[in-house]
């Protein structure tokens, strides 16, 4: 299945194809796990098909799909953290060579590793290509593609997927049903969040951890650094739970009880809300929000976070 936009990008290539109005080069961009890769699999079909469809049956799409079609070429990481100058100086060679079809698909994923040596070495490519040539890259940070690459490609951004399409794509029981809003339209985060069978105890740890504090005596915020502490290695998704729960919170104290998201911890929502007026559950959103950025870029780890556990209790008096 594809997501809507994985089907317009799809959609633009078709259009593209059948009215000869290709571009030479495209960036499609937008985080990791949001489907790049997957749409890209779908142009090369697309660009192998016999049909012209991407059909995935006939003799073109098998061959693509194998990676054994010779008018395709794909570069991936594997498992480098940046590409080496001798594989772009290959691939320069190899989009060289005339193709069987019309037209040559050069697919980079991981674009944003490209680094500044291969992308000057493949600018003048992308600048003079071969007729036949078309370049697709694949960006998670469009930071880090050069400005003149950049202004010779077209750049088209994925959006994040539709909480329904998330759904049609990886049904989870009601009770794990906040692991989509968890997920920020990512599916790839939502597939391993689905399969991280610890996340959830993390999650109760976080939302525990709170409702201890809520109530505790001002001593309690050394208590929940401890708790904090001890799950260190998991502090962004304990910190993601965490500013879920308490959009859940704001929700139910703006009467908007239908609209929690996570339903199973409704009870304890419900008896944080009770304490707090509408605006200052507001202001928990927002620093649960501005310490998720702030603890992450922290080099002290224990001072963010008292700090954080601090101002809650200054709010929830
Ligand atoms: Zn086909």
């Amino acid at each position: 299945m594809l997501s809507a936009q994985q089907q317009k990008i799809v959609s633009h290539f078709k259009g593209a194809l059948a009215s000869d109005t290709l571009r030479h080069a495209y960036i499609i961009s937008g985080s990791s796990g949001v489907g790049k890769k997957r749409a890209a699999d779908e142009l090369q079909l697309l660009f192998a098909c016999n049909e012209g469809t991407g059909c995935g049956n006939c003799t073109g799409c098998k061959s693509a799909k194998l990676g054994a079609n010779s008018d395709i070429i794909r570069l991936s990481l594997g498992e480098k953290n940046v590409y080496e100058i001798a594989r772009i100086r290959e691939l320069i060679k190899k989009v060289h060579e005339k193709p069987k079809g019309k037209h040559k698909l050069i697919i980079i994923e991981d674009a944003h590793c490209l680094g500044q040596i291969c992308q000057n070495a493949l600018l003048k490519l992308i600048e003079e290509p071969p007729g036949y040539a078309v370049f697709v890259l694949l960006c998670d940070n469009l930071f880090t593609i050069l400005p003149t690459v950049l202004s010779r490609v077209m750049t088209i951004e994925m959006q994040p997927w539709k909480k329904k399409e998330l759904e049609a794509i990886c049904p989870l029981d009601l009770s794990k049903s906040y692991l989509y809003d968890l997920a920020e339209g990512n599916v790839g985060t939502l597939l391993s969040i689905a399969s991280d069978s610890e996340l959830s105890k993390v999650r109760d740890t976080a939302i525990d951890s709170f409702v201890r504090l809520a109530s505790s005596s001002p001593y309690g915020v050394y208590d929940a650094l401890d708790e904090w502490l001890v799950n260190k290695e998991r502090l962004k998704d304990m910190l993601g739970a965490l500013a879920l729960f308490l959009a859940d919170v704001l929700l139910v104290s703006l009467g908007r009880k239908d609209d929690v998201v996570g339903t199973d911890k409704i009870r304890e929502c419900e008896a944080i809300a009770a304490r707090l007026s509408p605006k200052a559950a507001l202001k928990l959103t927002e620093l649960a929000g501005s310490q998720t950025e702030r603890i992450g870029r922290n080099e002290n780890l224990s001072m963010a976070l008292l700090t954080m556990f601090m101002k809650i209790k200054e709010i929830i008096t």
